[in-house]
């Protein structure tokens, strides 16, 4: 384990750890399971560039802002939306980019600068869940869910956050903050996204390897 790693007293989890596994986009609970038990003390680092990232981010949330207030909704962002919802064994939490209210109907929108996915959609869902239990004040809101890309959006029903999506949502969390070790997922493809070190995770796998076998049938 990295030197500064060091347990947590209790477990906690990120809705954006949770939305690949969801949308089948990664398979290794054991990091969202470690993650949620533990303060990492160290990340790998990347060659994603994070100052372009907050600048194209920035400007795609202000104008949607500014496009949601011009229709007379009231509109907060980012650090102002941020939640915790806690259950019996751990708490999830989130930071919806941008959430507009005008009387009993409102957006939960967040912003992506990439290429569309299906755990885009599945983190808004998580937020179009928990954010209503989380805050009494939007008890009554019927929210609707928006993924915002740089030249076009998805819109999420406020139906698709249904009870089968709970209940998939509970049991991965029911998982991911339990005692038991999740089994580990190690590939190529899914370690080079996992922020663990070789330090917190010794089976982080960081070159390729294909079977490559020959055959005469075809
Ligand atoms: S490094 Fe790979 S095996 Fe280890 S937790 Fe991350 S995804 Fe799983």
């Amino acid at each position: 384990m990295h030197a500064r790693t060091k347990p947590r007293t209790d477990p906690y989890v990120w809705a954006t750890w949770i939305s690949k596994l969801l949308a089948g986009e990664s398979s290794c609970v054991w990091s969202a399971w470690f993650r949620a038990h533990h303060h990492v003390g160290a990340k790998v680092e990347t060659d994603f560039d994070l100052e372009l990232w907050r600048v194209e981010h920035t400007a795609l949330i202000r104008r949607t802002a500014a496009d949601f207030a011009s229709l007379g909704y009231t509109v907060t962002v980012e650090s102002q939306n941020q939640f915790t919802l806690a259950g019996r064994l751990g708490t999830l939490a989130g930071r919806p980019d941008l959430v507009a209210v005008k009387g009993d109907e409102g957006w939960i929108i967040d912003g992506k600068t990439g290429q569309p996915k299906g755990s885009d959609r599945v983190q808004v869902m998580l937020y179009m869940w928990a954010l209503q239990k989380a805050n009494p004040a939007y008890a009554g809101v019927r929210f609707r869910g928006r993924v915002e890309y740089k030249a076009r959006y998805g819109i999420i029903d406020p139906g698709e956050a249904d009870t089968a999506f709970v209940t998939r949502v509970a049991g991965l969390m029911r998982e991911v903050c339990g005692p038991n070790e999740p089994r580990k997922a190690p590939s190529y493809r899914e370690c080079q996204s996992c922020p663990l070190t070789p330090d917190d995770c010794g089976d982080r796998v960081d070159t390729e390897a294909i079977f490559a076998g020959v055959t005469e049938e075809f």
